[in-house]
């Protein structure tokens, strides 16, 4: 495993267009539950029930998403970002972060100080509210203080439209600027790095292997086997801070050395 660790530091180094990008197993590693895992949220509430369309059907419905939204709003927001994200904040400030494409919706990247313009949020976030009337943004801690005060369903200020939290439902379109745009930093990167996903989710899946037909090196960090392992320059099945702590120390000396 240390030879491939001092193989994706030499690549990086090396790259100058490197995308990022990361999953589930990110979150976990902070310490937030897999909702999809068993035990989790999912096993005490319909998954129907979270379908976007019956949000939009009726306000019992949107009570019930509101109660599970906010379970699992506690379960993230206090927690912290883990040595795979500060690592990834610093090849940022490193200069070598073309863009960081994730499917968590924690905001733990920008706890660790990516920058808004480089990340690419595909299935949104849980930090803000949306109205989905007149998109109005809110910040989430301030309408989970009107579910602690005994609003069910929070409704818009401006126009009374449903709010609901800015994450992508099951039944949502993806956002249409970020999946384009995810597609195009993958197909012009020199380096694409997968780090905690098991690449089961279209379109995830696909965005590697739009890297590597377009030239790039891949590298996967991730505990399990996932569906580009095959086609990948290089694959470390472990932890992502770990492996991340130690290939950025790896990364610094070797910067440090050129200036
Ligand atoms: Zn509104």
């Amino acid at each position: 495993m240390s030879e491939s660790i001092e193989k994706i530091a030499e690549l990086i180094v090396h790259s100058r267009r490197i995308v990022v990008f990361v999953g589930a197993g990110l979150s976990t590693e902070s310490g937030i539950p897999d909702f999809r895992s068993p035990g989790g949220v999912w096993d005490k509430y319909d998954p129907q029930d979270f379908y976007f369309q019956r949000f939009l059907a009726s306000e019992s419905s949107r009570e019930k998403y509101w109660q599970m939204a906010t379970e699992m709003y506690e379960a993230m927001k206090d927690a912290k970002p883990n040595q795979a994200h500060l690592a990834i904040a610093e090849l940022e400030r490193l200069g070598k972060l073309d863009c960081l494409i994730t499917q968590n919706i924690d905001g733990l990247h920008f706890k660790a100080g990516n920058s808004p313009d480089k990340v690419l949020e595909l299935h949104g976030t849980a930090m803000h509210v949306t109205c989905l009337s007149c998109n109005k943004r809110y910040e989430r801690d301030a309408i989970q203080g009107r579910i602690a005060a005994g609003d069910k369903a929070p409704r818009c200020d401006e126009c009374k439209g449903p709010l609901k939290p800015a994450t992508i439902s099951f039944g949502q379109a993806m956002p249409a600027r970020e999946t384009q745009a995810a597609y195009d930093h993958s197909a012009a990167c020199d380096l694409f790095i997968v780090i905690g996903s098991s690449l089961v989710v279209q379109p995830a899946a696909q965005m590697p292997l739009v890297a590597k037909q377009n030239g790039a090196k891949l590298v996967i960090i991730n505990r399990d086997e996932t569906a580009c392992d095959a086609v990948a320059d290089y694959v470390v099945s472990a932890q992502a801070g770990p492996t991340m702590a130690a290939v950025i120390e790896r990364v610094r000396g070797a910067t440090s050395v050129r200036d």
